[in-house]
């Protein structure tokens, strides 16, 4: 070990990586020679370890380009930040005035700008930050119905992403679920008629990432709110995908807007910050005064609460909204969304990579098929355009782009590999390059 230490490429990986990683790393790699019973010569050694420390000091959560056409890919961390708020996270990573008022030096809410831009942008009465819209759903079933029921539609039983599943976080937050109607039909009356003493909350969850066709239906939200109201009860709208409003994005079909459920009179309104509305990880709860303020005031909060970094995505984010007509060009998820097969295709042309012949490798511009993805409009595919390289093994190609800096996700499908144009936005240039080197650097 002292040997190695001392070499001249272990005096080099010891100044890149510290003493203390490369001995560990070189440890790993007389282990595994001698359980292998190999003979261990030192330039072998040193170079696993050399492997071994590059692979560990690789960022996890690095950038990528996303070729895979799914514009709010969970995988990918769902939507792609707008530079205004890129910008915002990156500098509040320092101190920022996250609790002090600037203008008095005294504290302040870390609630109170995103809370009133919320209700600036969607006409709500008052609004609230949390962490996420699981938590936002959470914190609004632990104030208003814990020790007592929440109703809930059988077809709105949903699972969302493997770990948020209705029953077991109305549980969590301490209510019991009241079971309504059955998976395809709920009537108005189903709800009038479980409502009781003991039922403190009507729950009313967008089934974001499914669709029931056929002989199905539900009440609507005013139907809900008006009933709600007759009995005292208060009525939340877990909308999910958060489209703040349908005319952010023409020619979709409908997608219950934050707008329309508060205009419907829901009490409070959830939605994700991440998904449609094109912001950082959060939650947001917007509607009564009453109710916000009783949700602000619930312990569960302090652990619930969103970072300085994500309040200020959020309030960049947010910033964007004040001027509605240039808000699905700003935020890029909306823009993604909302650009033509015809744009896509040109600026898969424009950019379209050269490929060396002797690679084999063959790259044309064709119509591809891309999704919204992050659990909104299900089922709902966007005619849309990219490269599609043959005449190469496809999940070879794929897993090589994946390996480069930067790593460019793409989507095989058949003898070909797909690359959308759709989600790389203005850094199709980059993508063009990651492809070229991905190619070239097969054997
Ligand atoms: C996505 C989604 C959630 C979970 O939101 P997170 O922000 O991921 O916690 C909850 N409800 C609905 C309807 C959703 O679509």
């Amino acid at each position: 070990m002292d040997r190695l230490l001392g070499s001249p490429d272990g005096v080099d990986l010891a100044r890149v990586h510290g003493r203390k990683p490369l001995k560990d790393a070189l440890g790993r790699a007389l282990a595994a020679v001698r359980s292998r019973q190999m003979p261990a010569a030192a330039g072998e050694l040193l170079r696993h370890a050399r492997l071994d420390l590059e692979a560990r000091s690789r960022m996890w959560v690095a950038p990528v380009l996303n070729g895979t056409g799914v514009v709010l890919h969970t995988n990918l961390g769902r939507a792609p930040l707008a530079p205004e708020a890129r910008r915002a996270m990156y500098e509040a990573a320092r101190y920022a005035s996250v609790e002090m008022d600037l203008d008095t030096g005294t504290r302040g809410s870390r609630q109170a700008r995103c809370a009133t831009l919320v209700t600036e942008i969607t006409d709500a009465d008052s609004a609230l930050v949390t962490n996420n819209n699981a938590a936002a759903v959470a914190l609004a079933v632990n104030e208003l119905a814990a020790g007592r029921r929440v109703l809930v539609s059988r077809g709105e039983l949903v699972e969302i992403g493997g770990s948020f599943r209705i029953p077991d976080v109305i549980r969590a937050a301490g209510a019991e679920l009241g079971e309504v109607g059955t998976t395809n039909r709920t009537r108005l009356a189903d709800y009038a008629e479980a409502v009781d003493g003991n039922v403190a909350m009507i729950l009313r969850i967008h089934p974001s990432n499914y669709r029931v066709k056929g002989f199905a239906s539900r009440p609507t939200l005013s139907e809900l709110v008006a009933l709600g109201r007759d009995r005292g009860i208060p009525v939340v709208h877990d909308v999910g995908s958060g489209l703040i409003a349908g005319e952010y994005l023409p020619g979709f079909p409908h997608e219950p807007s934050v707008v329309d459920s508060l205009r419907a009179g829901a009490d409070l309104v959830t939605w994700s910050g991440d998904k449609l509305m094109g912001g950082p990880q959060a939650g947001i709860v917007a509607g009564r005064t009453d109710l916000v303020a009783r949700l602000g005031k619930n312990h569960l909060l302090r652990g619930l609460r969103p970072d300085k970094t994500t309040l200020a995505a959020l309030e960049a984010t947010l910033n964007l909204y004040r001027d509605p007509d240039r808000v699905t060009e700003r935020v890029p998820a909306l823009r993604m969304l909302s650009e033509t097969a015809e744009q896509l295709e040109a600026r898969a042309a424009a950019h379209l990579p050269e490929l060396p012949p002797d690679t084999g490798a063959v790259v044309t511009v064709e119509r591809t098929r891309a999704l919204p993805g992050g659990g909104s409009f299900p089922g709902h595919e966007i005619e849309s355009a990219g490269w599609a390289v043959r005449g190469i093994p496809p999940s070879a190609l794929a897993e090589a782009c994946r390996r480069g800096t930067p790593p460019l996700v793409a989507r095989v499908s058949g003898e070909a590999l797909f690359v959308d144009a759709r989600t790389l936005g203005e850094q199709i240039g980059e993508a063009a390059a990651a492809l070229r080197a991905a190619v070239v650097s097969l054997p």
